[in-house]
């Protein structure tokens, strides 16, 4: 087995593969270590439903992205447009400002090339019907800027990836765990890797690190997340660790980035510890907006309707976690179950109906029934019924008077049968990372680029604080990953 690369990527997921694939453009010889077994590969990016937020100016450039668009699709639907100013002005008012401005700056100003990028690579988009999209009528309107999905979701994202890894002649060795970076005055040199069982040292010119954040270990969400986020669920894989940030660490990369804050949801209450691959992303429950969320008391804690889903969904798992017992239902009514998305309709959901509202407070199990009845009485008295209700648009249909007031598509909650569904926090992703320079160099505590060492992904730190736009992850990934990949390959082989 060849034991020297020009090109080490660490990780399989969407950030390590738009890297290789960068890095074998250049024609350097790449490998990418996965240290998951291949029947788990594909990192957080396989859980994802595929949604990438791209800017772009009408149908036109969508048209140039998926070729596969019909006359039909065009005559139905309004894809609108989501101009770079709006996905930067997302992008740092959901972050309350704090975003890198030059992270995020190129993350928006290279989304749309990065994706027509892929495209070449072989990589499929569409349109996001399901669930970015209602229709009115008769024609399908978008309404949050989340407008494509990778075709087949998160695992057909994958599939492409790795098969455009296979085509390119980019080398994947799985259950291959990257230990750490081996390194000296001269910069990265290799990287030790425990394959199999074995522990093996691999030399390579560039390392990319595209390893994930560190949701899924249990003692550094407690140490840098802070208490009782031992206690959330993980959403995605078992295996992004944070290997990637401590390794770089321990050769003096810089931390950077909301260390403390992290992407979270309201997950199903009975999901398993860890993402399970057969349900992919259906343990969340999104549609929140178009009921209330209730805890243990049987009150309501957030304003359901503050703003879309894709622009709160991010930062309610945490919410959800700091109630009592960690632990919250969803509550809804036939007005709104037409609305819900598909995940409600999974065959693994902890759900409760009944054809009167006593009848289900006695369902909500560990929900104080008396104070859930005050609680339903009180806010159906609130609604403001006379505005008209509209879920593609911020409609104003605000409740009135309440501690926290609903601002958008408050209804009452009265028209049997109801619906409730447990939930608790599900952890996505870490924001804290590594900071990285404009060819994606991480940077060490001195302010300077560790030579040989580049980063992408979850694991860059300084684009998300606090919240974060639905569909960037991915964008992220792609972007950076090509950026790092690209200056990888050339700094080895150019
Ligand atoms: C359920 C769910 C749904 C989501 N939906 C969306 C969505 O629709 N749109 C969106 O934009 N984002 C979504 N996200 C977020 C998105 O998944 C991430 O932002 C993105 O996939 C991160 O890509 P990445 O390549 O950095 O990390 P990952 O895809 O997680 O890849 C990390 C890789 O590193 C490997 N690894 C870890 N440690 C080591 C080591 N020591 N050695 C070797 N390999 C290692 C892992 O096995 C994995 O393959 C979702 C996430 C989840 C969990």
């Amino acid at each position: 087995m060849v034991n020297e690369y020009d090109v080490i990527v660490i990780g399989g997921g969407n950030a390590a593969f738009c890297a290789a694939l960068a890095a074998r453009e250049s024609g350097a010889s790449v490998l990418v270590l996965e240290c998951a077994p291949a029947a788990e590969r594909g990192g957080n990016s396989r859980f994802t439903a595929g949604a990438m937020r791209v800017a772009y100016n009408g149908a036109d450039d969508l048209t140039q992205l998926m070729p596969d668009l019909t006359g039909e699709d065009k005559a139905n639907t309004d894809f609108g447009a989501y101009p770079a100013d709006q996905f930067f002005d997302d992008l740092c008012r959901v972050t309350e400002y704090r975003t890198d401005t030059q992270l995020a700056e190129t993350l928006v100003s290279r989304s749309f090339e990065t994706i027509l990028w892929m495209s070449t690579k072989g990589i499929r988009f569409a349109p996001i019907y399901g669930r970015q999209a209602f229709k009115i009528d008769g024609k399908f309107k978008f309404w949050g800027g989340l407008t494509v999905e990778a075709w087949g979701g998160g695992p057909g994202l994958i599939d492409a990836l790795y098969a455009a890894g296979e085509r390119n002649g980019i080398e994947v060795r799985y259950e291959s765990r990257a230990l750490g970076l081996i390194h000296d005055d001269g910069g990265v040199q290799g990287v030790g890797v425990r394959e199999q069982g074995r522990t093996v040292f691999v030399a390579a010119r560039s390392v990319v690190l595209a390893s994930g954040g560190f949701e899924a270990n249990a003692e550094w969400r407690t140490r840098y997340l802070g208490p009782g986020w031992d206690l959330a669920k993980v959403r995605g894989t078992r295996f992004n660790t944070g290997d990637g940030i401590r390794m770089a660490l321990e050769i003096g990369a810089m931390p950077y980035g909301n260390w403390s804050g992290c992407h979270a949801v309201g997950w199903d209450r009975n999901a398993p510890e860890f993402g399970d691959l057969s349900v992919g992303d259906g343990f969340q429950k999104h549609s929140y907006p178009f009921g209330i969320m209730v805890n243990g008391r049987g009150q309501r804690f957030v304003d359901e309707g503050a703003d879309f889903r894709n622009y709160t969904y991010a930062k309610y798992g945490r919410a959800v976690l700091e109630q009592p017992g960690q632990f919250a239902w969803q509550i809804f009514d036939q007005k709104a179950a037409h609305l819900l998305r598909d995940e409600y309709r999974i065959k693994r959901v902890s759900k409760v109906s009944a054809d009167t509202l006593e009848e289900l407070a006695g369902k909500l199990e560990d929900v104080d029934a008396k104070g859930f009845l005050k609680e339903v009485r009180t806010y159906n008295a609130s609604v403001r019924t006379e505005v008209p209700f509209n879920p593609n648009v911020k409609d104003g249909r605000a409740t009135h008077g309440l501690a926290i007031n609903k601002s958008n598509w408050a209804n009452t909650i009265d028209t049997p049968p109801f619906e409730g569904y447990a939930i608790t926090c599900g952890i996505t992703f870490t924001f804290g990372g590594l900071r990285i320079d404009e060819n994606c160099a991480v940077i060490n505590t001195d302010g300077v680029p560790i030579r040989g060492l580049y980063a992408a992904g979850e694991l860059v730190g300084g684009l998300f604080y606090f919240n974060y736009p639905g569909g960037t992850g991915l964008m992220s990934g792609s972007v950076f990953g090509r950026i790092a990949g690209t200056s990888a390959g050339r700094a080895a082989h150019g």
